[in-house]
């Protein structure tokens, strides 16, 4: 519980490269290093593009919201404004796209078809307005368009129309953004002995809170475990950026190449706050540790995988080859938000899964 309270409430929110995922790998580091360890950082660079924007913005009037579709190019393009439907080819009618910016409703086709029909029709910028309230985003996942394509909300038709019936010219562009900087991994080294397995969680946060279910847990039971058990091989890391799609993890496979020859990884993420618990990753592996008298009464479920659109850093070893699990104390409804705080936790059942990833340890340890 002082681990958690320091890193998600003295340290507080932890997002990638920022300071406070800096001073929480320095807590870290100093916190294995008190435990015995040979405690290393290790940077790495992040470089990942977290989205973007879209402008649309009509000559003589005002700005109309709009979201990039992913995969456009970053591009400006301003021309006359003509609807064709539903984008399908049969629909540009007599009128020219050459040179016009078109509008087209989602639907029917898929977002690259549209754009690929608008392209080569000629257009220089195309807008798929939602058949459906409000706004979204769209993906013209790896076809290859050279346009800038941007959709805008079903509450912006009207006007969009009306603005395609008097060819009012509009300018459509389209912005990635990036994320550069750096990150770090934290690793404890027990010994001189290479790596034979590995304890680990990730230690940062999303920007919108301080993550202390989501993983100020999993890292405060890591370090607990670490101390509690200094064993020869097992090597404890913390990983940093898992919040945008594993870095921290991806980053130290890449970099040690022992990595798939390892026994095991055990990976600690969210163990704050028991609501559908599960054993998620290697089936064998969750078959032994739920069949362990420290799981018994926690109804452990036993998943492959964390679900789609969801992962964590058991996957990258996983995907590595090695035998990996991960504990998961269930979901939560304040995971990502600014009340994953330390209120939201218990400290009773963050004691429950440290004991039990005591025993899984302990069991895969044994001699
Ligand atoms: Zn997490």
């Amino acid at each position: 519980m002082a681990h958690l309270r320091m890193l998600a409430g003295t340290i507080g929110n932890r997002p990638l490269t920022l300071e406070g995922e800096r001073k929480a790998a320095e807590y870290i580091r100093a916190q294995l290093e008190q435990a015995g360890y040979r405690a290393t950082i290790e940077p790495f660079v992040v470089d990942v593009a977290t989205g973007g924007s879209a402008k649309l913005i009509p000559d003589g009037a005002p700005e109309v919201e709009a979201q990039p579709m992913s995969g456009s190019p970053d591009r400006s393009a301003n021309g006359p404004l003509i609807a064709a439907g539903l984008g399908r080819s049969g629909e540009y009618g007599s009128t020219s796209a050459r040179g016009a910016v078109v509008l087209v409703d989602r639907g029917e086709t898929q977002f690259a078809e549209k754009a690929r029909v608008a392209q080569d029709a000629g257009a220089v910028g195309l807008i798929v307005v939602n058949n459906q309230a409000g706004a979204f985003r769209g993906d013209l996942g790896s076809a290859l368009i050279s346009i800038p394509v941007i959709s805008a909300a079903n509450e912006d038709r009207a006007v969009l129309q009306s603005y395609a019936a008097s060819g009012r010219r509009v300018t459509v562009s389209t912005k990635t953004e990036r994320l550069q900087g750096t990150s770090q991994n934290v690793v404890g080294k027990p010994s001189d002995a290479p790596c034979t397995a590995y304890l680990g969680a990730h230690y940062d946060s999303v920007t919108a809170g301080p993550g202390a279910n989501d993983n100020g847990s999993g890292t405060s039971l890591l370090l607990e475990l670490a101390r509690a058990r200094h064993l020869d091989g097992v090597c404890v890391i913390a990983f940093g950026s898992e919040e945008v799609g594993l870095l921290g993890s991806r980053a130290y496979v890449k970099a040690h190449n022992e990595v798939p020859n390892a026994r095991f990884m055990l990976n600690f993420d969210m163990v704050a706050k028991i609501t559908r618990p599960a054993l998620i990753g290697d089936a064998d592996l969750a078959t032994r540790a739920s069949k362990l008298p420290e799981a018994s009464g926690l109804n452990l479920r036993q998943v492959t995988s964390l679900g789609p659109g969801a992962s964590s850093d058991y996957a990258t070893f996983l995907q590595a080859g090695v035998p990996a699990l991960m504990l998961y104390s269930g979901d939560d409804q304040f995971i990502h938000t600014a009340q994953d705080d330390v209120a939201n936790t218990s400290e009773a059942d963050m004691g429950r899964f440290l004991t039990l990833a005591a025993a899984v340890l302990d069991m895969l340890t044994a001699r």
